[in-house]
Formats: C-alpha cells, structure tokens, sequence
C-alpha cells in the first residue's frame, strides 16, 4: 500500500508508515500518486497542541487530538510525535474498524513503557492501566503485559557488575525461509575451525575485560545460527574455551534450534561444559510445513532430540513454535501444541510469524493465515502454556508481526531464562561475541545505551577478530558516562 503524507513534520513519517501498517500491512510511503494520502495540520490553542488528519483514498475520514506541549526540548518532541501518531492511528481505526491488539504502539518495547511509569512512582497495575490508556491497548493485551512485568518482578534483580555473555555462531545447516538473522550455511564446513579458533581468541580477550573490571557474568547465552551445526570437536573446542565464562554465570543456555544437528555425543559435550539449559526448536509438528520453510528435519526428529536431551540431565529445555506459518490453520497450530505439550518442555516461545523483506518467505504472502487466525493460534498458545503450569515472563514484538501480535516466552516458575529478559529489558550489559555480535553497555540509572558492534561476515570476523575484542575494551574504558 502506498501513503503519502502531507504535514510539516517529515521527521515523523517513518514512524507514521508504522501505525498505517498496523492497519494495512506492507506500506510505502511515496511522493506520487497514493493509495491513501494522509493531510496533517496542527495549530497552538489554549497552550495545548491541535494536531488534525484527514484521510482520502482507499479509506476516507478525519480525526483531531488534543496534546500537551510539554516542557524541555526532549520531552516536547517526545510529545509532538506521539500525538501525531495517535491522530493518525485513530482516524485509521474509525475509517477501517480495525482495532489493533496493541493499539498504537509501535517501535517501543511494551514492558519499557510500564517500567518507566513505574518509575515515576505508579503501581504495576495502574502503569499498566496508563499504558493502556495512552495507547489503546486492548484489555487482554495489557493483561498480557501485567502478568510479564508480574513475573519479571520475581527474578533476581541484577547486581551493578553484572554483565551477560553471548556468543554467536552464526552457522546453520540450511537456511529457514522466514529467515532474517545472520547466519551462514555449513556448506563444506571449511570456516568453521578458523571460526572456533578466532572465538577462542575472543574469549580469552573478554575473559581479561571481565577480570580487569570486576565484572560478574549473571547469564551465558551461545546462540546463532545454530551452535550444535558445529561438528562435536568444534563445539566441544568453543565450550571449552568458554568454561571459564560458563563456571561463573547464574544460568548457561546453549541453543540447538535445529533438531537435525542434535545428538546424543553433542548434548554430553553441552552438559558436560556445565550448560544446564537448552533450546530445542521444531516451531512446528508438519513434515510438510517444515519442508515448506525449508527445514530439513521432521516432528519425529524433534521428538528423538528431546528424548535425548531429558536424558543427557538438561533441566531448562525451551522449545520454539511459530503461530502462523503457510498453511497452517488453528487445528494445526493446535495439534503442534498437543504434540509439545506431550514432550513436557520447561519454557514454550510461542513466536508469530515476522515476513521481513530481508527473508524469503513473502513470496507466500498468499498461503498465510490472517492476522484474526494469527491471533487464534496466539492464545491457543497462552492456554497451551498455561495448560503445561507455565506463565508468561517475557514478550517482545517487532515490525510486520502476522496479525500484529507478539512472542511470547513462558517458563514453569523457577525456569526462565534470564537472558531472555536481560536482553528485552536492556537492564544489563551484555559481551557478545562471534560475528555480528553487538555488545551493549548499559548504564539503568541514566536510561544509557552504548553498543559495539563485531563485523557480521565470518571471514572478515576470523581476520580482524583482535580489533573486535579490542571494541569491547575501549567500551568498557568509557568510565566518563559511568558517574
Ligand atoms: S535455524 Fe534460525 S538462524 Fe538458522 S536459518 Fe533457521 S531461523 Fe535462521
């Protein structure tokens, strides 16, 4: 769908391309002729802000908002930009009837905005109630977020030195179609000792930072990719020469998403590195689905590496599955959940499908379920999971979500993943390593973020893996923001 915007703020349209996707999926915003054009106007009144649109196109209809102006520059143009979006979100939901599940939000973290309320001195219940208010949030939505924020709240807090280390081999055995994370096929495997060996390299650089700086390691996380497409000496050779890392964190978490990568020797080398918790990602029970996303593994396979990994003693097994993949339907969705729930997981991720341009899968745009079946599948999920004594302790969304839903992640009390909620939360820094990686240092009391990244393609990662190592001590040398 093409948009084009007429206002005097073009600081503000990309983020209005977000809210008419909300409504309208893929949109383009154009210059030319238009499937909708969208005309702002805004005028000073009585020290409050009148901003006005009025659609024509393919819908038709106008809407006003009343906004404070706010004071200081930040928060006026904090301000300014949130009530243009939600001039345009509600004049869309009045010509389209469509009312989004999380009403206007878009490019910020649900949790993020009940936190910083909380932060102001609101209860968990009424800064849900705000957010919901600010944004429309329909009511089994902000419960969603209430029970999260919930369950986050009985997690142990991180200490100040506190940092997570992830590690990244970015490797799969082929590539999934809904696919946009980087990552590279195996192939012949010829880079994938040289990777190892310029992790190794990595490792023992971060292992000095840590030391240097009295840093504590509260979670290790190696993901990718798909750390178990490593042969069984590589991966023992990466655990290795991570087990000092691994000695000293809360929880270790190795993913071995691919169920066709697993076997029995690879989990003995996981749970033999002092890893407790695994991930073990089938996303759906449907030979013919997986075929579809180009997963070369079957139901049966994800069975077999479940049965192993309960035996090899892991005692945090998460399993991933995606709520609306082509041609799937809720009885579907729903016989995979079944099928899950016989293998008795400790966390269930429930992902919606996410069709972003850099993945091959909108060329199946056509075979998607809609966003009314997405949403089905979604709280068949929730009563899945509830279903199995597990609750909802960390949701995420992103752009082009089906049905504009979430993930969601759920844990049996007592198992959830630290790093999952390290990592939505951005509450502590974070040492990532491998290529792509991108370390984080987080300063909580000042709302601060500042990242280094590694370079993304392996080989230049194994080339230049000094200088990479090198970002992360020259972040963590930046004492001047550290007060
Ligand atoms: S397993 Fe994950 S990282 Fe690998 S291709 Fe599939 S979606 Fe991408």
């Amino acid at each position: 769908m093409d948009l084009r915007i007429l206002s005097d703020t073009p600081a503000h349209h990309k983020e209005l391309v977000d809210v008419a996707s909300l409504f309208f999926g893929r949109v383009n915003l154009t210059e030319d002729d238009s499937d909708l054009t969208a005309r702002f106007t805004e005028r000073l009144e009585g020290g409050a802000r009148v901003c006005g649109v009025v659609l024509s196109g393919c819908v038709a209809g106008a809407h006003t908002t009343r906004g404070e102006v706010g004071a200081g520059a930040l928060e006026q143009k904090r301000l300014h930009k949130r009530q243009v979006k939600l001039t345009l979100y509600y004049a869309l939901k009045q010509a389209t009837g469509i009312a989004p599940p999380w009403g206007a939000l878009t490019g910020i973290r649900p949790t993020r905005l009940v936190y910083e309320a909380m932060a102001r001195g609101l209860s968990l219940e009424a800064a849900c109630l705000e957010t919901r208010r600010l944004f429309d949030l329909s009511a089994e939505k902000t419960r969603l977020l209430e029970e999260v924020v919930r369950a986050q709240a009985a997690l142990p807090a991180p200490a100040p030195r506190d940092v997570d280390v992830y590690i990244g081999i970015p490797f799969c055995v082929s590539r999934c179609r809904y696919c946009s994370f980087i990552s590279a096929e195996v192939g012949d495997g010829a880079a994938l000792a040289p990777y190892v060996a310029a992790l190794a390299r990595e490792i023992a650089a971060v292992e000095r930072l840590i030391a240097e700086h009295g840093l504590s390691v509260r979670a290790f996380y190696m993901g990718g990719g798909t750390p178990t497409a490593l042969t069984a000496p590589l991966l023992h050779e990466a655990l290795s020469a991570a087990g000092g890392l691994i000695a000293c964190a809360r929880e270790a978490t190795v993913e071995a998403g691919r169920p066709d990568t697993i076997d029995a020797e690879k989990l003995r080398i996981i749970r033999a590195a002092g890893v407790g918790r695994i991930s073990v990602n089938p996303q759906t029970m449907h030979d013919a689905t997986l075929a579809l996303i180009g997963r070369a593994h079957t139901g049966r396979d994800a069975e077999e590496a479940m049965a192993l990994a309960r035996a090899a003693g892991f005692h945090g097994i998460n399993m991933d599955m995606i709520a609306g993949l082509p041609g799937e339907d809720a009885t579907m969705f729903s016989d995979t959940l079944a099928w899950v729930r016989g293998m008795r997981p400790d966390n269930l991720t429930v992902h919606t499908l996410c069709v972003k341009r850099s993945s091959d899968m909108h060329r199946w745009q056509d075979a998607l379920p809609d966003g009314a079946a997405v949403s089905h599948m979604a709280d068949l999920g929730f009563d899945a999971a509830r279903g199995m004594g597990m609750r909802p302790y960390y949701l995420y969304r992103q752009k082009h979500m089906a049905g504009n839903l979430e993930n969601v992640g759920y844990a049996l009390p007592g198992s959830e993943c630290l790093y999952n909620v390290d990592t939505m939360e951005d509450h502590v820094s974070v040492l990532a390593l491998g290529a792509g990686g991108i370390s984080k240092r987080v300063w909580p009391d000042r709302a601060l973020i500042v990242r280094a990244a590694n370079v993304k393609d392996v080989s230049g990662y194994i080339e230049r893996v000094d200088e990479m190592a090198e970002r992360k001590v020259a972040l963590w040398r930046q004492d001047a923001f550290a007060g």
